[in-house]
């Protein structure tokens, strides 16, 4: 379809050459929440040759007020957030390679997952995550788009490594566990995850078309609710950080040999378990198992139980998410009960 890019072709940042370019790059997208399905609707119809979308979740009903790729129909028939997007996605432009991977990402399966991308989007709703892309991202030198959304206001940087400050020259640790607000307690306004996405997606477009001198140099803020906009100018932040990741070379996220198994998905009462020893779940034989005990469905995504208060649903990468409390021990128990591995 020649027609199909005219548009962008017109606009002088990109023409035909920068949309050539565009057609043999690999974009991943770190979670598929509100900012993932934006910027990978905005990709997908701007060409980019593949897009692989990786994502841990479910989807549930509060997700449709702004997660915009999915549908009440996706609900009913228990689709993990990376299936339904890929199927919505390849709808929109056959053209384009999408891979989906249900799954954590974590130092285990970063390379495996990540080795081929030229650029990697930040979707996820969590600091171990951002961090860990930021060492995988300043160590092979690929460039990332940092975005995070709270109430009415949204952020967002973008990372290209020997050239600009990294995340952690920017924010130096992980902030400590509940002083963040998210989603899940704070709410968010919608059209703040359009915004952040768009401009994740913009920046995007700059540097797989070799645009990197028009990039974003600033932690942008922008508050939708108050109207207004902050640019915070980190170009020295490289020099004055002594930063762990980018100035010694220590990608201690990447290094770490274990990581959570446990994890409370936060705000949403519910927690994750995922085996350390790479164990994976055959959704059939575990039906069978459990189908006498509450009640069962499945297909060859996930499969979910219900039972007394709790609501696990398993995937065959071999996590579990447990629904109806945030407590890990209580969580654990209902695992070794039930999925007993
Ligand atoms: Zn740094």
């Amino acid at each position: 379809m020649p027609e199909r890019y005219a548009r962008q072709e017109l606009f002088y940042g990109i023409g035909q050459e920068g949309q050539k370019k565009l057609a043999t790059k690999t974009v991943a997208l770190i979670g598929c929440g509100a900012l993932g399905c934006t910027s990978a609707n905005l990709l997908v119809r701007s060409g980019v040759g593949c897009v692989k979308i990786i994502d841990r979740d479910y989807i549930e009903e509060s997700n449709l007020q702004r997660q915009a790729l999915f549908d009440e129909d996706d609900i009913k028939n228990n689709l993990p957030k990376a299936i339904a997007a890929k199927k919505k996605l390849q709808k929109i432009n056959s053209g384009v390679i999408i891979e989906a991977s249900i799954t954590d990402l974590n130092p285990a399966n970063i390379e495996t997952i990540l080795h081929d991308a030229h650029l990697i989007i930040d979707g996820t709703d969590n600091f171990e995550t951002r961090f860990l892309i930021n060492d995988y991202c300043v160590k092979n030198f690929i460039p990332w788009i940092y975005g995070a959304c709270i109430g009415s206001v949204g952020i967002t940087m973008t990372i290209v490594p020997g050239e600009t400050p990294c995340l952690r020259c920017a924010l130096q640790d992980i902030p400590p566990f509940g002083t963040t607000e998210t989603c899940d307690t704070a709410g968010i306004l919608s059209p703040v995850s359009s915004v952040i996405a768009s401009i994740q997606a913009a920046e995007s477009l700059k540097i797989l078309t070799d645009n990197v001198a028009s990039i974003n140099r600033h932690l942008l803020k922008i508050d939708l609710w108050r109207n207004q906009i902050t640019r915070l100018n980190i170009n020295t932040l490289k020099e004055s950080s002594n930063c762990k990741t980018c100035r010694n070379n220590q990608f201690e996220y990447l290094m770490r040999e274990k990581y959570s198994s446990t994890t409370s998905l936060c705000g949403r009462n519910a927690v994750q378990i995922a085996p350390t020893n790479g164990s994976t779940i055959d959704l059939s034989t575990l039906a069978s198992r459990l189908e006498t005990i509450g009640r069962v469905s499945f297909n060859k995504y996930m499969l979910r139980l219900k039972i007394n208060n709790y609501e696990l649903t398993a995937f065959p990468d071999g996590r579990t998410i447990i629904a109806g409390t945030d407590d890990l021990s209580t969580a654990k128990g209902i695992y070794a009960k039930y999925i007993g591995m």
